[in-house]
């Protein structure tokens, strides 16, 4: 007997919940199907799309070129395979944005008509945000993190141990209108991707080095190193997540074992954030659009063009944001401590709309995730649930000065500011002349100006955030 099973982001052999069901039923047709016309406004960004590649190069090899690709409406697709093959029935793990809720409600009712065997598996998420172990006591979800984490989530069922491997998977054979990966035209036109290359190993064997190497090296201080970009204390298993090459179950196991000390709870508890914000957009299907505090939705954003592409080059004026947008364009991550600088020089110093900041972090991210994203640029701009309060506001001088002290950082993204000493590279615009000549920098010729006054722009926020309450 023959099943689909029909791979989405569980790009993984190991505790793969979907797939290992379906290789005890019988014989299996490994899928994929790029669907861009359910996806409406939500299409996968280029980063997304570029990481998407290879991590499906990677999943066939492991699948022995059996992976079969194909491209449209799934829905269509599969009434497709259904209607002309002999396949039993079909399995897959679970997304859950709203486009893919809706789409897969319908393909499982059409599916259940049909007197299918189907099924589908929870793969990417410790608990699932409908559990009602991980609301409130009244019923109803939690909007604040920390409750969430540590009454609903660390009081709940623990999560499930990974699962091994199939030992053996045995491929069946149907007609298809499949076409190949490179058809699907997931890679750039233009060449942006060479330091994005060299940067990442994408598929599952990467993933899983990535958490060894992590755990050996980085966990230990990960409680304060977790803060300082030029420090390997972070996991960078994101994209890795994001697409379902790794599983939290696996690297929450893997934490575990290390047993409990600071640096392993705290991150655990950044898993939990991830939970959270698929929490969030859960409840919240609206998120991406809509501010969960409706009081920001009559906010007086700024519509600046000059200064939105400003940010999103790099060119700001201030180093540390500067170096932030820069190591997103070139590598397709930014350290977390610096997605939270650039993000609030975007929505308070410049006062441009969150959307924009999301939207380019959308195209740009190789870890892109609409639950993750969203939730997060509500959190910085201060229109989430729990989001840090809209007065709090980074300033970026003092963050670099205190996150990057060497400069380390700063000068791998900006290297124009390589000669600056330290005392000035966060706000080359106070050197005095003859150190800007020595370091080889003229303003505004080298190195931009600063796009705004960090002072008058902090104060202008404040003005506007008062604005609210009138
Ligand atoms: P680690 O510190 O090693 O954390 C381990 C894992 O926990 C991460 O891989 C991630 O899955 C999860 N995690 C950590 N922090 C958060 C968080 N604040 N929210 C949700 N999950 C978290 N993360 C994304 O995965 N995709 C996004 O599109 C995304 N957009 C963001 C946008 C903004 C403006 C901000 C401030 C944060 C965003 N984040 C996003 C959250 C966070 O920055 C990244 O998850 C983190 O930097 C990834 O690096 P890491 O794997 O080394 O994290």
């Amino acid at each position: 007997m023959t099943y689909i099973m029909w791979f989405r982001q569980d790009l993984r052999l190991t505790d793969n919940p979907a797939l290992s069901h379906a290789v005890e039923q019988g014989t299996i047709i490994p899928i994929y199907i790029l669907d861009d016309e359910n996806a409406g406004d939500r299409k996968m960004g280029a980063a997304s799309r570029w990481w998407l590649h290879y991590s499906l190069t990677d999943l066939n090899n492991s699948l022995r070129d059996h992976l079969q690709f194909l491209k449209g409406d799934a829905f269509e697709i599969i009434k497709e395979i259904v209607n002309n093959n002999d396949v039993e029935g079909i399995y897959w793990n679970r997304c859950y944005e709203p486009w893919r809720i809706k789409r897969d409600k319908k393909i499982k009712e059409w599916l259940k008509e049909k007197d299918m065997q189907t099924e589908s598996f929870n793969g990417s998420l410790l608990w699932e945000p409908w559990d009602k172990q991980i609301y409130k006591d009244d019923g109803t979800p939690y909007r604040v993190f920390t409750p969430f984490y540590r009454k609903g989530c660390l009081k709940a069922d623990t999560p499930r141990k990974p699962l091994d491997r199939p030992d053996r998977i045995d491929y069946g054979d149907i007609n298809l209108s499949g076409v190949k990966l490179e058809e699907l035209n997931l890679l750039p036109e233009i060449q942006w991707d060479t330091q994005m290359k060299k940067e990442w190993h994408i598929g599952e064997e990467g993933a899983r080095n990535r958490l060894v190497e992590f755990i050996e090296n980085g966990l230990s201080d990960y409680k304060d190193g977790r803060n300082f970009p030029a420090q390997q204390n972070v996991s960078r298993l994101s994209p890795h997540l994001h697409w379902g090459e790794i599983s939290p179950n696996q690297v929450w196991c893997a934490a575990q074992r290390e047993g409990e000390n600071k640096n392993t709870d705290h991150f655990m508890s950044e898993l939990g954030w991830r939970e959270f914000s698929y929490s969030l957009l859960y409840h919240f299907p609206d998120i991406d659009t809509e501010n969960l505090q409706d009081k920001f939705d009559n906010f007086p954003w700024k519509d600046n063009k000059d200064k939105l592409k400003a940010w999103q080059k790099g060119q700001t004026g201030y180093p540390i944001v500067d170096a932030g947008m820069r190591e997103l364009w070139q590598t397709g991550y930014m350290h977390n401590r610096v997605r939270m600088i650039v993000g609030s020089f975007l929505v308070k110093n410049l006062l441009i709309h969150w959307h924009h900041g999301e939207q380019w972090f959308w195209d740009c991210l190789v870890d892109a995730d609409a639950a993750s994203n969203t939730a997060s640029w509500q959190w910085v701009a201060g229109t989430g649930a729990d989001a840090a309060p809209y007065f709090r506001i980074f300033n970026p001088i003092t963050q670099g000065e205190k996150f990057d002290k060497a400069g380390e950082y700063t000068r791998k993204y900006v290297p124009e500011l390589k000669h600056i000493p330290d005392k000035y590279l966060f706000k080359p615009w106070e050197a005095p002349d003859d150190i800007l000549k020595e370091a080889n920098i003229k303003l505004g010729e080298d190195y931009p100006e600063p796009i705004v006054d960090v002072k008058a722009s902090r104060e202008r926020a404040l003005e506007a955030f008062e604005s609210l309450k009138g």
